[in-house]
């Protein structure tokens, strides 16, 4: 691990049992509120895809923040998935199974054929709702060229559904 990985990585803290029994929280807000912090790992996010995203679209609610930090570094726009409901003008919708139950999300109109985007979340868990990402984003003809995350549960084994995915911890 570099030296600012190894630096950033002390900005995760572990919650357990939160928000119930047996659940190990990653709170990333200790990140989030620090100025070097939120701005390396952003970059770090992006760096393999430099040059290659038009748009970087981020998932609700913590994705954003990666992905807002991301496409102004990258000089690029922001394009929301969020959850269903939400958005005025939704151009499509993605339904996925979480551990109990069922979730949908939405993109807003700006994902047009062709366009190239980077796909950020904050966490990739079993990999359904980035999964669902992906899938929103190939209904819409857009094209994804990188998906990134902070932080990959490796014992979820999300990689099975989201294979390519760059992530800058695993635990
Ligand atoms: P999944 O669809 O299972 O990959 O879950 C992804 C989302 O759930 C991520 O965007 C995280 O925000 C959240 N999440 C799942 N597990 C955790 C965890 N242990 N700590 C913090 N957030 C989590």
């Amino acid at each position: 691990m570099t030296d600012d990985l190894s630096r950033l990585s002390s900005f995760i803290r572990v919650i357990p049992d939160y928000p119930s029994e047996g659940i190990q929280f990653q709170d990333i807000t200790p990140l989030l509120a620090d100025s070097w912090a939120l701005r390396r790992a952003a970059e770090l996010m992006v760096e393999p895809f430099a040059g290659q995203f038009d748009v970087v679209a981020g998932i609700e609610a913590r994705g954003f923040i990666f992905a807002g930090v991301a496409a102004a570094l990258a000089g690029t726009g922001f394009v929301p998935l969020r959850k269903a409901g939400k958005l005025p003008v939704p151009a499509a919708r993605v339904e996925y199974d979480l551990e109990y139950g069922s979730a949908a999300i939405e993109a807003s109109d700006q994902l047009a054929p062709g366009v190239r985007v980077l796909l950020i979340d904050d966490i990739l868990a079993t990999g359904g709702t980035l999964a669902a990402g992906l899938e929103l984003i190939n209904t819409l003809g857009a094209k994804t060229v990188g998906t990134s995350i902070l932080l990959e549960l490796e014992g979820l084994n999300g990689r099975e559904r989201v294979p390519n995915v760059h992530s800058l911890f695993a635990v």
